[in-house]
């Protein structure tokens, strides 16, 4: 999902950007003021107390701005995003945003604030209320309303200044110009979003190598749990000694050890778009452990591959490697092999399954040559990161 809001005192050319920015990023719009003036019209219970305030420029409570805006949330709650105006228009409606946000299991990508001198906002504003119809857009209503703007809408400012997601732009300029920089701000908000992907599959099925292309072509980090904790018996460190006593003895490398080595890679976050999972999560509790660990980041699983191969062909590919020098220590005997489809089959299908009702996971079908599995899996992932536009 997509959300913003567009910030500014009356006047600044929310109303007028936001045609543009729902059509181009396909996102739902929400007016509370267009919200409430319908209330007004349809002559609601809502609409009857907030009447006699908007009239006199003054900001309904917030009891009533949650009512509406609620509502319409839910209702839409399978938007590809919203784009707020009007709303949060105080401190506390910042906080009620951030609520509304966690409901729907999102969160506010920025808060765009144009900024705009006080006189033009007045002289905007009379000049839309010769056409407007809005019994708000006289001088002395619009002053009203400017000064509940500077007392009690300014502040929300902070709350998003802190955030690091509020971002400034010169709304006195000419549309187009506005137009411009909001859609640059809004692209380098969603380049700081990250993409993550989960690539599960058989053992046998590709999904090593496939990743470690696609984390090339999509400048994403590669986080393979197989080969980190290969790469830290290698390097004899102190991970790395313990993991050797625990396969010399037979034993699991513990998820605590594992997830030790994914925080340090998930450090990365700043320097790049997204990380590829392989190896990980193999179980039920591997799979909220992922959460959480990129929950720590803002962040959560954008996407799920499955590479699909018939059983057959996976026993063909494992013997074919244990033939050639690529031949893993588990892939020396076929009862070796049997047993991790079997572990495949018992853990992980499961996550999958899970996964399913939460997350699109798109089955790939893994035969024929890398390029064209590759080609297929790419298609996937560009229509994700259309998605996380
Ligand atoms: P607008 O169309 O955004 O200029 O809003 C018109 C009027 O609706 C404002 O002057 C307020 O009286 C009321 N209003 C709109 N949004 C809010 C809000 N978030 N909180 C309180 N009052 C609001």
């Amino acid at each position: 999902m997509l959300n913003i809001a567009l910030f500014g005192p009356p006047g600044a050319g929310k109303g007028t950007q936001s045609e543009f920015l729902i059509k181009r990023y396909n996102l739902f719009y929400i007016s509370t003021g267009n919200l409430l003036r319908k209330e007004i019209a349809d002559k609601t219970y809502l609409g009857l107390q907030a009447k006699d305030i908007i009239a006199s420029g003054g900001l309904v409570s917030d009891e009533i701005i949650v009512q509406i805006i609620e509502k319409t949330i839910t209702d839409n709650s399978d938007a590809n995003g919203f784009l707020f105006d009007g709303f949060p228009r105080t401190y506390i409606q910042a906080y009620i945003l951030e609520g509304l946000m966690i409901k729907l299991n999102t969160s506010l990508n920025c808060l765009i604030s144009l900024k705009v001198p006080v006189e033009e906002s007045v002289s905007r504003l009379l000049k839309r209320g010769e056409t407007s119809g809005r019994n708000d857009d006289n001088e002395k209503v619009i002053r009203n309303r400017l000064q509940e703007y500077y007392e009690k809408t300014l502040p929300v400012q902070h709350f998003f200044q802190e955030r690091g997601i509020y971002h400034e732009i010169d709304g006195s300029v000419d549309i187009e110009k506005v137009n411009k920089t909001i859609q640059q701000v809004i692209s380098s908000e969603l380049n700081k979003r990250l993409f993550n992907v989960v690539i599960f599959g058989y053992p046998g099925s590709g999904r090593g190598s496939q990743a470690e292309f696609l984390a090339d072509k999509y400048r994403l980090e590669y986080v393979a749990t197989g080969k980190m904790l290969e790469q830290e018996v290698n390097n004899q460190t102190e991970i790395g000694k313990k993991i050797f006593m625990l396969y010399e003895n037979g034993r699991l490398v513990p998820d605590e050890t594992v997830v030790k080595l994914i925080e340090k890679k998930l450090e990365k976050h700043n320097s790049v778009r997204g990380f590829i999972f392989k190896g990980f999560p193999r179980t039920l509790v591997q799979s909220y452990i992922l959460d959480g660990l990129l929950k720590k980041h803002d962040s959560c699983l954008s996407q799920v591959i499955e590479l699909k191969v018939p059983t057959l062909d996976l026993i063909n590919r494992l013997d074919a490697r244990s033939k050639t020098t690529d031949c893993m220590p588990y892939d020396t005997s076929t009862a070796k092999i049997v047993k991790r489809l079997q572990e495949h089959e018992e853990k992980t299908v499961p996550v999958i399954e899970k996964y399913k009702q939460v997350h699109r996971v798109s089955r790939i079908d893994g035969r024929g040559s890398f390029e064209e599995v590759a080609a297929r899996i790419s298609a996937e992932i560009e229509k994700g990161f259309k998605t996380l536009r």
